[in-house]
């Protein structure tokens, strides 16, 4: 059945504003873990890009290989608000139940412990340079986010990113 997550995450931080702030924004790309039907096993790395109409499932290193999947990102929505960064994720996926074929765990819809890894760019003025950077579920919180090259602090990572099944 057609399933959909909602992932919210944010950033704070006072250096996400000011003069030499770096510009910091949500890349539309993530990575969701699922439990995946196609080659039944469950929390599966599952990567995603804006825009694509699947998703592309790790598979697991016995067996099946990396594959696509019936999953996709419905919506992205980025705020950059008073309070901070924000993001809003909204991701369909096909679930349907099996057993994990290697350590016999059921399935859950999304997973039974979801995690998730969000991308963020950046431009650093000084170094006129683009950066990359990301925040992901299993983290030591608050985490400070700092630009590779002025090592500048570019915002603060203060909370787990929110998953919540909607449907
Ligand atoms: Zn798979
Ligand atoms: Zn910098």
């Amino acid at each position: 059945m057609l399933r959909t997550a909602e992932i919210t995450a944010e950033l704070t931080g006072k250096e996400l504003r000011g003069s030499d702030a770096h510009q910091l924004y949500w890349r539309s790309t993530l990575e969701f873990s699922l439990d995946c039907f196609i080659c039944e096993r469950t929390g599966r790395t599952t990567v995603f890009e804006r825009g694509a109409e699947r998703a592309l499932c790790s598979g697991s290193r016995s067996g099946f290989k990396r594959h696509h999947t019936a999953a996709r990102i419905a919506a992205f929505d980025t705020t950059n608000g008073r309070e901070g960064l924000a993001v809003r994720a909204l991701i369909d996926f096909w679930w349907a139940p099996f057993t994990d074929t290697r350590d016999g765990n059921k399935t859950a819809a999304p997973t039974s412990h979801p995690w998730v890894r969000l991308h963020l760019g950046y431009y650093c003025k000084d170094a006129k340079e683009s950066g990359t950077d990301s925040i992901q579920t299993n983290l030591v919180r608050p985490h400070e986010l700092k630009c590779k090259h002025c090592d500048r602090v570019l915002g603060v990572d203060a909370q787990t990113p929110a998953v919540r099944l909607l449907v």
